[in-house]
């Protein structure tokens, strides 16, 4: 994880820091036996059973996957944007406003949030909720957000538009956080200083799924693609869930609600059980395909049978 102060997660009414609650999973997942590895996966051979997983040194075995490898907020690779102390990361800019955006430092404040897509415009108008007054700061002269998120956001009397900006480093102290940013205008070059108290970097996520590339059904983003009731990906047994297949909601306890189907999933399909892939046809560890329409097996090799009762039970 990699927010500090998590103020939303169930459970907490004062709120925890994200490395405390982190230990708190650790110790949990412990009790009951889970061992850890701390290594670097590498690449990854899902083409053949059991699964194999490389980290530099070591080669893993597994019948059954589960991907947790989360997505990462795109960063403007600006001066001031990296986490304290090196920059004001964590101090006064964020690249979650539902995460921090209710937070005290950026109440009745003045914000910046930089992006022209649908996740600039959420973020904005979420942020009125709580600020004074939102700037986005785009670097073109219109968004590339949809219509409908467009017209929210400008019909919001709290939201200004500065076009055709770029933010080129966020300034501040180390004791009041960010004090305002440097822009530049792209068409004239015009360079000028404005002031505010927290900037919202929104230019989008990236999955962390580079490794899976090829052999795991994608989005045009590259988040793996699961079906929605179950956390099962195109190759059975391959489980994924969090950030790494949701692109809407990307918290920390719909990341641990869907990381709890994926545990349940892999236990079903290592007890023998079929589950559901992102087609809607169910398959077992044996390799059974069950058809969507639930009216057929088809087994290993090829054969078609009807999935209906036994006769002697439905006699009984
Ligand atoms: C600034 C910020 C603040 C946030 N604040 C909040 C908040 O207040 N409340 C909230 O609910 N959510 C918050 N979030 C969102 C929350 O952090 C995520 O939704 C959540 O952590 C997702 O969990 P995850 O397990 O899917 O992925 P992550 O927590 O991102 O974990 C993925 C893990 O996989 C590891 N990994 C990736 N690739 C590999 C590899 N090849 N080999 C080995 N390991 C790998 C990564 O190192 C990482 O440890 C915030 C996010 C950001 C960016």
């Amino acid at each position: 994880m990699i927010t500090t102060d998590v103020e939303n997660y169930p459970g907490f009414s004062e709120g925890i820091q994200g490395p405390d609650l982190m230990v708190e999973f650790r110790k949990q997942a412990e009790r009951f036996g889970t061992e850890f590895l701390e290594e670097w996966i590498t690449h990854v051979d899902l083409q053949q059973r059991p699964f194999t997983l490389y980290t530099d040194d070591k080669i893993i075995k597994a019948d059954a996957l589960i991907i947790a490898s989360g997505a990462s907020a795109k960063w403007l690779g600006i001066p001031g944007e990296a986490k304290t102390p090196h920059g004001f990361g964590g101090n006064g800019v964020s690249a979650c406003a539902t995460c921090d955006g209710p937070l005290p430092a950026f109440r009745n404040k003045h914000l910046i949030v930089v992006g022209g897509g649908d996740t600039a415009m959420e973020e904005a108008t979420f942020l009125t909720r709580y600020a004074k007054r939102v700037f986005v700061v785009h670097r073109r002269d219109k968004l590339r957000a949809s219509k409908i998120m467009q017209e929210k956001a400008f019909r919001n009397d709290k939201i200004e538009f500065i076009w055709n900006t770029d933010v080129t480093a966020i300034i501040g102290t180390n004791e009041q956080g960010v004090t305002g940013v440097d822009l530049r205008n792209v068409e004239t070059g015009a360079e000028s200083v404005m002031n505010c108290e927290g900037v919202f970097i929104a230019i989008g996520h990236k999955p962390n799924t580079h490794l899976f590339k090829g052999q795991l059904d994608m989005d045009a983003v590259g988040y793996i693609i699961t079906n929605g009731h179950s956390t099962g990906t195109n190759i059975p047994g391959v489980f994924a869930c969090g950030d790494v297949q949701d692109s809407v909601y990307r918290q920390a306890v719909t990341a641990a609600g869907t990381g709890c189907m994926a545990a349940i999933d892999a236990e079903r399909f290592l007890d023998h059980l079929p589950i559901e892939l992102p087609s809607g046809e169910e398959v077992t560890i044996e390799g059974e395909h069950i058809t969507p329409d639930r009216k057929l097996i088809i087994t290993p090799d090829g054969e078609v049978i009807p999935n209906e009762p036994e006769a002697a039970l439905v006699e009984e």
